[in-house]
């Protein structure tokens, strides 16, 4: 059985991935796309869980 993977492009700059950063091609793409996620979901209006204090600790 030969698993061949195939060689994938690297999301941000469309260059061949390398094996250390897949699925990107080198750690400045890899931090790229992490930035961008973490943009993003830092746009999102998460829930804002206000912390509820109705709930009196036994004190
Ligand atoms: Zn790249």
């Amino acid at each position: 059985m030969t698993t061949r993977i195939r060689a994938s492009k690297c999301p941000q700059c469309q260059k061949p991935a390398t094996e250390k950063y897949r699925p990107f091609c080198s750690e400045r793409c890899q931090q790229l796309d992490l930035g961008k996620w973490f943009n993003e979901s830092y746009r999102i209006p998460a829930e804002e869980a206000l912390p509820s204090n109705d709930e009196d600790e036994g004190y």
